[in-house]
């Protein structure tokens, strides 16, 4: 037995070597620090060493069980540090108080074993049970505490692992960590076969540890054991059938003739004619249980091309692709990430409506020079987030492109390549029974992202064409539009000669009528004061609607060229609209109006033209006198205006509204244009006052003028126009309460020139 265990402890610190050469050699592979690793290997190694003297007659200064025990102590605290570094890898606190804790720990047991300690001799145990001893229970206690830290770590971070690769990974750290335990611990048992096994353990151990950082996808730990519980069983069924052969055969004592080979022969062929039904109904039992993991990759393949082959419009076609991913890679999301060329070195990243319900607005970017940019479109081969993760390769990847991958939580990708271009990334994961993608559930997703680009291109086509037709009838529809607007500037146009004749004519036509009158009875001598009186008192009528209209022009004459000259000065808002309505009383009166006014008290003093603002304001009320009929109502509310944003200055705003006929909503913003008339001015009357009495179009374009050179502006509401049913309307006057310092430069700068 002795020479057994020399060998295998001798073979076992071989090994040891072999890893420590191995980690040299792969030292730009490593995840772990390599310094940390050899000395985790030379303490595996120095423990073997230390064992052999353990069965010689040579002796130590010390006692080998208690240089193993300390030893044991090391290789843990090492251990302890490099795990948790691993599968915590955000948070590095928890390994540097490990390695703290571990240390106090060796500390302890060394000084408190100084003098003689059991631990690890032959029974220690049974005899710490019995004697309680310091150095033991230090042991004992720190190996107990050790345990329950590194284990319930992984497991919490198995639990917690975003990925079920992540998991696979930490899963795999987990077993490895038992190992690693077991084998400390069959160590220090004090039994040569324990030990041995122990040695063989911690060998295994070491080994996975090596594994574990060389290679960053390590086996799949759920499926391997799902595999060997299915081979043992089929091993088992085996076994029962040839035991049950055997069994009958030994009952028969079958003699060695020639007869008794034959028999042999029959009762070998009835068993394995038994055997393979037997064996396929077992499978048929266990298969669903064990391989669960396994898709029909050609089943899938096809249905997934046939479905997507139906859809044309893109965003049918990218319901269908989440739907038939989700169901055929059985996953819990799926997606589209449609690739955009921006130039400038990179593409834009965005993940296609509905595929991720929550991360609708959320775009990435990949820079060419990315290694998953090279992965996807030069290798055009598909990525796992685990590999993004963790493989070296992607460790040049910028912080943007990897938060953009992990914001999302998806397992694998596929490049969509459309004639040599990427254009857009299948994205799929996690799987719902939690398992890793494979290799062949990645080389599945590129099948069917390779099936995507077509039915890509045409649904992108399809698209551009649509959006393509709907910007045309947008811009007939603006075409068309424009041109009615057209047709009514050109009315507006000619009315200007409508108007020049009839209101300048006709004020001129009395003028002339009444000369003429005069004319005659002054030459007949029948020209008596009074008659004279009443024409005179008509012809300054007349004289004063032509000097109005000329007014009113030589106005919006000046608007055209933007120099109305403005004089600024304090005022309020209810002397304005008073010296505005007064001289309209009469007027009122006689058409039995009532006219209310609400709000216009306590307000705050406004900067304006008082003259100016005056006249806009008598316009729109004398637009309202015009159009509401008799006994009709007239209200004009004002209220401070507090803007939304802190830029705004405060505003007053002013609403005029009549119960008149109202305006349509084609004419709603023309009325403000020059000589807009709502109306054909030869069916109405043309008295200044009177109900629809024609006016020269111009009231209203002088009033938006005046009120935007105070920096404020003008609208009308209404529901529409009706002459039967009187609708009203609504004219809004925004004014801020300072007018803005470029009107005034304006106004200062004119009234300089004028001085
Ligand atoms: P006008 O001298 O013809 O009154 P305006 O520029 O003042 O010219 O008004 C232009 C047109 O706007 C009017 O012809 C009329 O059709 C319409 N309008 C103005 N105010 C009102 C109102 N309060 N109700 C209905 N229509 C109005």
């Amino acid at each position: 037995m002795d020479s057994v265990f020399n060998a295998s402890i001798a073979i076992s610190s071989g090994l040891y070597a072999c890893l420590l050469i191995y980690i040299q050699i792969k030292r730009r592979q490593l995840r772990i620090g390599r310094l940390w690793l050899s000395a985790l290997l030379l303490l595996a190694a120095l423990t073997d060493l230390l064992l052999i003297p353990l069965f010689d007659t040579y002796h130590l200064p010390f006692t080998s069980g208690f240089g193993i025990s300390a030893l044991v102590i090391g290789i843990l605290g090492v251990y302890g540090y490099l795990i948790l570094k691993e599968i915590r890898a955000d948070d590095s606190s928890l390994s540097r108080v490990w390695l703290a804790l571990s240390t106090i720990w060796l500390v302890a047991f060394l000084i408190s074993g100084i003098s003689g300690s059991t631990v690890g001799s032959g029974n220690w145990i049974v005899e710490a049970i019995q004697h309680p001893n310091v150095s033991a229970l230090i042991f004992i206690g720190g190996f107990f505490v050790g345990s329950v830290i590194l284990l319930g770590t992984a497991l919490w971070s198995f639990y917690t692992a975003s990925l079920p690769e992540i998991a696979n990974r930490v899963l795999f750290w987990s077993v490895n960590c038992f190992t690693m335990l077991f084998g400390c611990f069959l160590l220090v048992s004090g039994t040569t076969l324990l030990i041995l096994l122990g040695v063989i353990t911690l060998l295994l151990g070491c080994t996975g540890v090596i594994y574990g950082s060389v290679t960053y996808q390590v086996i799949d730990i759920r499926n391997a054991f799902n595999r060997a519980i299915r081979t043992t069983l089929l091993v088992g069924l085996t076994a029962v059938m040839v035991f049950v052969a055997l069994y009958i055969t030994n009952g028969f004592n079958i003699p060695h003739t020639l007869e008794g080979i034959l028999l042999l022969v029959v009762i070998a062929v009835v068993a394995a004619t038994l055997y393979v039904p037997i064996r396929k109904l077992v499978e048929l039992i266990i298969n669903p249980i064990f391989r669960r993991n396994q898709i029909d990759a050609a089943f899938v393949t096809r249905q997934y091309s046939q479905q997507i082959s139906l859809s044309v419009e893109l965003d049918t076609l990218i319901g269908t692709i989440i739907n038939t991913l989700n169901k055929m890679m059985r996953v819990r999301r799926s997606g589209l990430i449609l690739v955009n060329d921006t130039g400038e070195g990179k593409v834009e990243l965005q993940p296609m409506q509905g595929s991720f319900a929550e991360l609708n607005n959320l775009s990435g970017v990949l820079y060419k020079k990315s290694p998953l940019y090279q992965q996807f479109a030069t290798a055009q081969a598909p990525v796992s987030q685990f590999e993004i993760e963790y493989s070296p390769k992607y460790q040049t990847m910028l912080k943007v492109e990897r938060d953009f991958f992990q914001s999302l939580h998806t397992s694998a990708y596929a490049p969509i390549i459309v004639e040599g271009d990427l254009t857009g990334i299948l994205v799929c994961g996690s799987k719902l029974n939690d398992s890793p993608f494979y290799p062949h559930d990645l080389a599945l997703l590129a099948t069917l992202a390779n099936q995507t680009g077509v039915a890509l291109r045409n649904a992108r086509l399809v698209s551009d064409l649509r959006k393509l037709n709907d910007d045309t009838a947008r811009l007939n529809n603006g075409l068309a539009s424009a041109n009615q607007q057209m047709g009514k500037l050109d009315a507006v146009k000619t009315d200007f000669v409508t108007i020049a004749s009839h209101e300048l004519r006709t004020p001129l036509a009395q003028l002339r009528g009444y000369t003429d009158i005069m004319d005659a009875l002054n030459e007949s001598g029948m020209l008596d004061t009074e008659k004279t009186s009443g024409m005179i008192d008509n012809m300054r009528k007349a004289t004063e609607r032509m000097e109005e209209l000329i007014a009113a022009m030589l106005d919006v004459s000046q608007l055209d060229v933007n120099a109305m000259d403005l004089r600024f000065a304090s005022t309020t808002i209810e002397t304005v609209v008073r010296m505005a309505v007064e001289p309209l009383t009469d007027a009122i009166k006689q058409r039995k109006l009532t006219l209310s006014a609400r709000g216009l008290k306590g307000l705050p003093p406004i900067e304006a033209d008082l003259q100016r603002l005056v006249q806009a304001f008598r316009n729109v009320v004398v637009n309202a006198i015009k159009f509401t009929p008799d006994k009709g109502r007239i209200e004009v509310t004002a209220s401070l205006h507090t803007p939304e944003t802190h830029n705004e200055p405060p505003s007053i705003m002013v609403a005029i509204t009549d119960t008149g006929v109202g305006i349509s909503s084609e004419n709603i913003d023309l009325i403000f244009q020059k000589f807009f008339r709502g109306y054909d001015p030869s069916l109405h009357s043309t008295g200044t006052y009177k109900f629809m009495g024609a006016g020269p179009g111009l009231g209203l374009t002088i009033a938006k003028g005046v009120i935007e050179g105070h920096g404020g502006t003008v609208w009308a509401e209404s529901p529409g126009h009706d002459e039967e049913n009187f609708l009203g309307s609504t004219f809004y006057i925004l004014l801020p309460l300072k007018s803005p310092d470029t009107v005034r430069r304006v106004a200062m700068d004119q009234k300089n020139l004028l001085n």
